[in-house]
């Protein structure tokens, strides 16, 4: 189903699937519009319940608890991006889902992702799939050493990835994603990392705000620098496949898209592979709401309500630490500089701040 309906009216319900820290602040952005949201999680006492109107806390395979949050609600979307697609599907058959269950399939796979990625003409790292050792080892043997071992579902900072430095590493490498679905990829040697945050609206119009650069501690998101440090030629590109993938998708809502920026080589173009794609907010994003009229959570919003773009323009430069760990101990600190924003995610273990040139 999707939306030629007209927009969701301030008082309407939004419901978020997944409880999380995004999920949070897609409500609090919503909140500011007059909308409500209802929370759909498997996790009690969840960091977005804290500041929704309603949640229902059940399993996601729960199809009575889905159907009684379909009905209560107007528009549904969600926060992150390992929900069974089934529960996505029983959804969109009773009420608007937006993404789409189509966006969350191919972000799903790492396969189904680069496979779509490279379809619709846009760079990827090469990649073969893998199902056993044997196509480990052949893998390895067509991309070379160094490359990377992938899960194909559920990786995030790193987790489900290995490094093979050596053909002679290939059966440690299976073992330790336990035969896991992988796929294989080719080591990339980038000069950096950025990402590109694209909206696209029920009435086709795309709208970007200026890319990021990320800087990643172990794996995990620790940094990101806004705006990215890029050439007029490679911003334009950036864009360019963020919008490429949008219209591909017939998306409705904000993506993100990371992509490695490799180093200047003998041509004149841009070169740039795009890493993956998340159909949702993201947390390279956070310093939009600081530095932009409009930040990605509201942007978000208004995408799956039927509304018109908000202003994304970047008002200021800004930087965005991921705080971590014991790094939220120096949140009193923090909380006294000027030109710094704390955001406080999930209770006292996780929380950002934004800093912004004055
Ligand atoms: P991913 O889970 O694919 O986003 O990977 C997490 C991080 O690992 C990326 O942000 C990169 O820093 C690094 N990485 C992933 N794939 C590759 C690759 N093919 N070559 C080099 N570094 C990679």
């Amino acid at each position: 189903m999707t939306g030629e309906a007209p927009p969701l009216v301030p008082g309407g319900i939004v419901g978020i699937v997944g409880g999380g820290q995004l999920g949070r602040m897609l409500a609090l952005a919503a909140a500011q519009l007059g909308l409500h949201c209802h929370i759909y999680t498997s996790e009690e006492n969840s960091p977005a319940s804290a500041v929704a109107s309603q949640t229902i806390c059940a399993p996601y395979d729960d199809e009575q608890a889905l159907g009684q949050f379909a009905a209560k609600v107007d528009v549904i979307t969600y926060e992150f991006e390992n929900i069974p697609l089934e529960t996505i599907d029983f959804l969109s058959q009773r009420k608007p889902v937006r993404p789409s269950a189509h966006a969350l399939d191919v972000a799903q796979d790492r396969l189904t992702e680069k496979t779509f990625i490279r379809e619709i003409g846009i760079p990827v790292a090469d990649f073969s799939t893998v199902n056993d050792l044997h196509s480990l080892q052949e893998a390895v043997a067509g991309l070379g050493t160094p490359c990377v071992l992938k899960t194909r579902h559920f990786g995030y900072d790193g987790k489900g990835q290995v490094l093979i430095q050596d053909s002679a590493q290939c059966k440690e490498a299976y073992t330790a994603l336990e035969g896991a679905p992988a796929i294989a990829e080719a080591f990339v040697s980038f000069e950096r990392e950025v990402s590109v945050l694209v909206s696209r609206f029920i009435d086709g119009a795309v709208v970007f705000y200026d890319p990021v650069e990320n800087e990643h501690k172990n794996h995990i998101l620790h940094r990101s620098y806004a705006p990215a440090r890029l050439t007029t030629a490679e911003r334009g590109a950036a864009l360019s496949c963020g919008a490429r993938l949008v219209e591909a998708l017939d998306y409705v809502g904000l993506l993100a898209v990371e992509l490695f920026v490799l180093p200047e080589g003998d041509s004149q173009e841009p070169h740039l592979l795009v890493n993956e794609i998340a159909p949702r907010v993201h947390n390279s994003g956070h310093w939009t709401q600081d530095a932009c009229a409009t930040s990605q959570f509201e942007q978000h919003i208004r995408a799956v309500c039927g509304w018109p773009s908000g202003d994304v323009m970047r008002h200021c430069d800004a930087v965005m630490t991921n705080l971590i760990g014991d790094d939220v101990e120096r949140w009193h600190m923090m909380a006294s500089e000027p030109a710094c924003a704390l955001l406080f995610t999930v209770r006292m273990i996780f929380a950002r701040a934004v800093k912004w040139a004055t």
